[in-house]
């Protein structure tokens, strides 16, 4: 038996090991009492569906709780349209599509379809450009997908010294109390 991974967890990961121990940290805190202000208004940009404002439409499944016990992953959907098929995250400014919102994708759509509910396209949606990008998920992918996961189950921050990147401390949402730690 083992720990299911939460599935907003993976993008922080990948993103810096470090993030990880803060996001778990942190989880049980009001998002606005830590987040930086990029992020706060990626999580209002989510509200819509949290809520359930994107559409009253019966065919859109939004904000599920999904799991998949075979991947050991547990989280929530953004939005899944029951007639295509097409699983959908939102996020409000799409600059690249990094590993970790392919990665995260990868999960719903795992955890989706043993729920039953079949994924055929995947899509990435920037909101305040209106931009797509379909995400593709083909057997490498899985691969990796089970490595990253795998590396997240066995990560122990005190036996780990992820390396340090200016750049991307500058631009993490934990850089606040990750400062205080170091
Ligand atoms: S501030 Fe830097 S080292 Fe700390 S969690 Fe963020 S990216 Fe990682």
């Amino acid at each position: 038996m083992y720990d299911y991974v939460q599935i907003s967890t993976i993008n922080d990961f990948i993103f810096c090991q470090r993030s990880l121990y803060f996001h778990s940290i942190y989880y049980t805190f009001v998002d606005k009492q830590y987040k930086a202000k990029p992020q706060v208004a990626g999580t209002i940009a989510h509200e819509a569906t949290d809520t359930g404002r994107y559409s009253s439409q019966k065919k859109f499944l939004q904000a599920m709780e999904v799991f998949s016990h075979a991947y050991g992953v547990i989280g929530k959907i953004d939005v899944y349209d029951k007639e295509t098929k097409v699983l959908t995250e939102r996020k409000r400014k799409i600059n690249r599509v990094y590993d970790g919102y392919r990665f995260q994708l990868y999960a719903q759509k795992l955890a989706l379809e043993e729920m039953g509910f079949p994924v055929e396209k995947m899509f990435l949606h920037s909101l305040s450009d209106n931009k797509k990008y379909e995400i593709h998920f083909h057997g490498p992918d899985l691969y990796a997908f089970e490595k990253t996961i795998e590396k997240i189950r066995a990560f122990n921050v005190a036996k780990s010294s992820p390396k340090q990147n200016i750049q991307k401390c500058r631009n993490c949402i934990y850089r606040e109390l990750c400062r205080r730690e170091q």
